[in-house]
């Protein structure tokens, strides 16, 4: 893969994840306990439903600062190396991942 597809496939990912982003922060409001709303969840529903909407908002936040990174270590010219040895990642692993900063070894 060239830089430029690298570089137009982590900007669609990272715009895709800026809509999703935006659309949680228009659906963030705290749970709601007025009539209707109880109507149709209880409260333990609405708690449970709020606190995985908040864990997959940090997924994305975090999803979307290592596609910034990469991007800035493409522009930088170290797109691809891994940012704890320095070693190429393996090129099966980065079309897996494009965003990920690590080799194998540094993965976990
Ligand atoms: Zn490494």
């Amino acid at each position: 893969m060239d830089d430029t597809k690298i570089k137009i496939a982590l900007e669609a990912k990272r715009d895709e994840l800026d809509a999703l982003l935006d659309e949680a922060a228009a659906d963030s409001a705290p749970v709601q306990l007025d009539q209707t709303q109880q109507g149709r969840l209880s409260r333990m529903d609405a708690m449970q439903h709020q606190a995985m909407a908040a864990e997959t908002l940090r997924r994305r936040q975090r999803e979307r600062s290592l596609i910034e990174a990469a991007l800035q270590r493409l522009a930088a010219g170290e797109y691809g190396y891994c940012v704890t040895c320095g070693e190429a990642i393996g090129e099966a692993r980065l079309a897996l991942d494009p965003a990920t900063p690590f080799c194998i070894l540094h993965a976990r």
